[in-house]
């Protein structure tokens, strides 16, 4: 038996920085996935390394016997985004593996891809039975990104009515409005949106909560409901020239970008910050035309978001294969700019600093100003829910952390009775595995509410699991 992981082939760079849609990974082929699965010797260790808890030597069985069916059934127990997640999860599993010293972990996202473009017709292949479990409750769910739209799949095969809220004309949240098509294609997303929308929950689209319809209209109307808008609102910095043309958050640059517009982005770009989107703008500026592009982050190579981790490494080595420059430890001071337009970024070098915090801190070394010369500035430094659409009185009595997320209990209900929420704006991963996960637990939480407020007979066996998570081992 050969125990080296297969490894995954990439598209050319330079051609694939041409377009906007040509995919960086090429999917392994049948040989490549049965002999990447039997590498698996089934301990088992990945599964307490997914958020979601999905059985990973499971499904990577099911593949090693050329049954995707079931590797299917076995993913969609815990993830209605298989191929999404199989595209760009950053794969917390993996580190887990016990093979990661031993010629690198079992590629349990890329078999995952290969399961999910190998199975064209979900329906079919799941052949889901819809629950009744004696009555019909209503749920509202505000927003339609991974986490909202986990629930809506759920829920409504659970029998409960869903009617989901969404604010953009298109479901798939920051999976089409913030991941590029390079990293994930929009096929994969609209096979599975479709999918998940297809058992019976109803989507509202251009509604957006507190503009077109009022929170506390959804409180009085529905019997639940579940908050998953994820972190929408751009922290900007006040950086000194943040104004200026040509200086962007990179929400905003990446949402027009996924919205087909054209941005002159001129020959070089920075982008200002070191994580999942710093990375993404960083690249897509190559595919609008920028001949150079810098990364410049606060931190050291080794302090950066997701770091250490395989999927960090795979990221960085993405970036440079295109040809990304990095400018590590940086502190910007002010961003220079000519005739309103900015045209380069002053800046300070940092050195990283142990103030017994856990994490290095970087401090700016002032005695020396640097300067590079760009025609474009994205700002990649984060951003937050926004909770504006909820009343005062209300948001008094929902618990929140001090950097602003809601707290939830262990089925992701807020303090408030009946109102869960989910995904970017309680958890701390911010991933899109976590945000399903949460609405696992979620649905799980709100048929046991159901059940206590006598509008639900039963609440069905098959979820509740606590061994492996506290919600179903299977839904078939
Ligand atoms: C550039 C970028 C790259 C990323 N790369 C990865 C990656 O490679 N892997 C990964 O796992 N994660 C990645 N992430 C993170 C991932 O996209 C999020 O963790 C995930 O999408 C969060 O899911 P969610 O359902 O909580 O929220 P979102 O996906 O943000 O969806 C929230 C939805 O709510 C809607 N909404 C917001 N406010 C309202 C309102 N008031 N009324 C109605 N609707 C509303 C929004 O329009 C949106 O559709 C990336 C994020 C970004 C920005
Ligand atoms: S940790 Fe690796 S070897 Fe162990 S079950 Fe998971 S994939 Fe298989």
């Amino acid at each position: 038996m050969n125990y080296s992981r297969v490894p995954i082939k990439h598209f050319d760079p330079d051609n694939r920085v041409k377009s906007l849609d040509v995919q960086t990974l090429v999917p392994y082929t049948i040989e490549e996935v049965a002999a990447e699965a039997s590498r698996c010797i089934g301990c088992g260790l990945c599964i307490e390394g997914c958020p979601a808890r999905i059985d990973v030597p499971g499904f990577q069985i099911a593949v090693k016997n050329g049954n995707l069916a079931e590797g299917l059934k076995i993913n969609f127990e815990k993830l209605p985004f298989v191929g999404v997640c199989g595209s760009v999860c950053p794969h917390p599993c993996e580190d887990n593996c016990l093979l990661d010293d031993n010629n690198g972990p079992v590629a349990t996202r890329h078999i995952k891809r290969f399961i999910s473009e190998n199975s064209p017709d979900y329906r079919e292949m799941l052949d889901v039975v819809q629950n009744d479990l004696g009555g019909h409750p209503r749920v509202a769910i505000i927003g339609a990104g991974p986490s909202g739209l986990s629930a809506a799949f759920y829920l409504s095969i659970n029998g409960i009515q869903v009617d989901v809220f969404e604010q953009t004309e298109k479901p798939g949240g920051m999976m089409v409005h913030g991941i590029p098509d390079f990293r994930l294609s929009r096929d994969t997303v609209e096979k599975e949106t479709d999918h998940v929308l297809s058992y019976g929950a109803k989507i509202h689209y251009n509604a957006k909560i507190g503009r077109d319809v009022q929170f506390d209209e959804l409180v009085q109307k529905y019997d639940a409901v579940y908050i998953a808008i994820g972190n929408w609102k751009p922290s900007k910095t006040r950086t000194p020239g943040v104004d200026l043309k040509g200086v962007y958050h990179a929400l905003d640059f990446l949402g027009q970008v996924n919205y087909g517009k054209k941005i002159e982005v001129g020959e070089s770009v920075a982008i200002i910050g070191g994580g999942f989107t710093a990375f993404d703008a960083a690249r897509i500026s190559f595919r609008l035309g920028a001949k150079k592009v810098i990364v410049m982050y606060r931190r050291a190579v080794t302090d950066r978001p997701g770091y250490p981790s395989s999927n960090a490494n795979e990221e960085l080595d993405e970036a440079e294969e295109e040809r990304v420059q990095f400018i590590w430890e940086v502190t910007p001071i002010e961003y220079v700019g000519e005739n309103g337009k900015v045209k380069g970024i002053k800046y300070w070098k940092n050195e990283m600093v142990d103030k017994g915090t856990g994490r290095r801190e970087p401090v700016p070394i002032k005695d020396k100003e640097y300067l590079v010369e760009v025609d474009t500035v994205i700002e990649a430094t984060g951003q937050k829910g926004d909770f504006s659409f909820i009343p005062r009185e209300m948001m008094k009595k929902i618990n929140v952390t001090p950097s602003g997320d809601l707290i939830v209990n262990q089925y992701n209900m807020t303090s408030f009775p009946g109102i869960f929420a989910g995904g970017d704006i309680t958890n701390s991963r911010k991933d899109i595995i976590s945000g399903v996960a949460d609405s696992g637990r979620a649905s799980m939480g709100m048929l046991f509410y159901f059940k206590d407020m006598g509008k639900i007979d039963s609440v069905p066996a098959k979820l509740i699991n606590f061994e492996r998570g506290p919600y179903g081992e299977s839904y078939y």
